[in-house]
């Protein structure tokens, strides 16, 4: 049976399918994702708040901001988002917000603090960070899923994320990378992994992925769909699906900007159960 865990919205869609790159159809590479009564976004580069207002959702209804890295394509509209958390006062956020990212993001924040000061500076009891190894394996419990992340081939700062709910869904996020083994390891057995796609077979670069690497990672890894993203222009050219299919025969998925992906509900995750 497949049904929607939230009426209002799906469970997971893809805000931004693009890269650095100025685009009106593909914005920079983000993910919104509801676990229960949390909403999760990741990365927030230019463009994100736009596509957030246009799948039908308030900054103040995220919950959760996961940074892959710092770029940015995926960091550039961190210092907007808090600004409009502030501004006007009388319409501040109240709700808590938690930051999560790998180990030198407070580095990179106090840094943009040191421009931006108290403009992008909310109360103790609303923001809170949490940083993240960025040299193993991590797992953090929250009430409405469980976290993974671990190190991936991009920057030193670079992590992808696994989210387990409690229904039993896995969903991996990649971010950036190379072809990553740890990529692999995290997402062994997920249902959906968002994986970055950012050029074709012939003009692999180092430190992104390609159609057939995307699938390699994940046909080793058993996923059960995989939705290539983060697009640069010479991929809408190029038959990116023929690319990935020379690796990867399951289910497949190229995102493009406010697609919904629906989610199976399955089982009780037993790692939920306190
Ligand atoms: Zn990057
Ligand atoms: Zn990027």
């Amino acid at each position: 049976m497949k049904r929607r865990i939230s009426d209002k919205i799906p469970a997971l869609t893809i805000l931004g399918s693009g890269t650095c790159v100025p685009s009106l159809q593909r914005s920079a590479c983000s993910a919104l994702m509801q676990v229960n009564n949390s909403r999760l976004l990741f990365d927030l580069g230019p463009g994100t708040m736009r596509r957030l207002l246009e799948a039908d959702t308030r900054i103040f209804d995220i919950g959760y901001i996961f940074f892959s890295h710092f770029h940015p394509d995926h960091t550039g509209e961190l210092v907007p988002f808090l600004f409009a958390s502030k501004y006007p006062a009388a319409n501040r956020r109240k709700s808590p917000l938690t930051i999560l990212a790998a180990k030198g993001f407070s580095d990179f924040f106090n840094g943009l603090k040191q421009v931006y000061g108290e403009w992008i500076e909310l109360a103790p009891e609303v923001l809170s960070v949490m940083e993240l190894d960025n040299t193993g394996p991590e797992t953090r419990r929250f009430d409405d899923f469980i976290l993974k992340s671990i190190p991936v081939k991009h920057q030193k700062e670079s992590i992808a994320f696994r989210i387990e709910s409690a229904e039993g869904i896995s969903i991996v996020y990649s971010g950036d990378t190379d072809f990553s083994k740890n990529l692999i390891d995290l997402a062994v057995g997920a249902d959906i992994l968002i994986c970055e796609s950012a050029l074709p077979d012939h003009l692999k670069a180092k430190g992104h992925l390609t159609p057939s690497l995307a699938g390699k990672i994940a046909a080793a890894a058993g996923v059960k769909k995989l939705v290539l993203t983060h697009f640069y222009p010479e991929c809408d050219t190029a038959d990116i699906e023929g690319q990935c299919r020379k690796t990867y025969a399951g289910p497949l998925l190229l995102a493009h900007d406010l697609m919904q992906i629906e989610l199976e509900v399955r089982h009780e995750n037993p790692l939920l159960r306190v």
